[in-house]
């Protein structure tokens, strides 16, 4: 894979699943395992004090057909694949995917939320 960012790291579930559009609440724990272990690589291999962004391309947006959560410490590099992490409808932070199974919200659509600035 072709790093977009400082420090750019996947994290990929063993069980098949193809895409955000595939989880239900009942996936909430799978997801919040998954965040938690994208933030604490970044901890640990980040830059100290690098801003940090976690999510997940929304179908029919993803590259692959496997769930995977995209870590990064930033800059984007290039600075132009920001985009690529942040439009709303094909970028979901993984603050608001969590939020989304929490509530049931609807998985698609709206603003994805790109949430990144966060410290390490
Ligand atoms: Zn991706």
């Amino acid at each position: 894979m072709q790093p977009d960012a400082a420090l750019h790291l996947l994290v990929v579930p063993r069980a098949h699943i193809p895409d955000t559009g595939c989880l239900g609440p009942q996936d909430l724990d799978l997801v919040e395992a998954m965040d938690a272990l994208g933030r604490e690589l970044l901890r640990q291999r980040a830059p100290p004090g690098a801003r940090t962004k976690l999510g997940y391309h929304v179908p029919p947006w993803r590259s692959v057909g496997h769930l995977h959560l995209h870590a990064m410490a930033l800059p984007h590099t290039p600075a132009w694949a920001a985009a690529k992490y942040s439009l709303p409808g094909t970028w979901l932070s993984s603050r608001a995917l969590m939020r989304r199974l929490r509530w049931s919200w609807p998985l698609l659509g709206g603003a994805g939320g790109g949430e990144d600035g966060e410290a390490v």
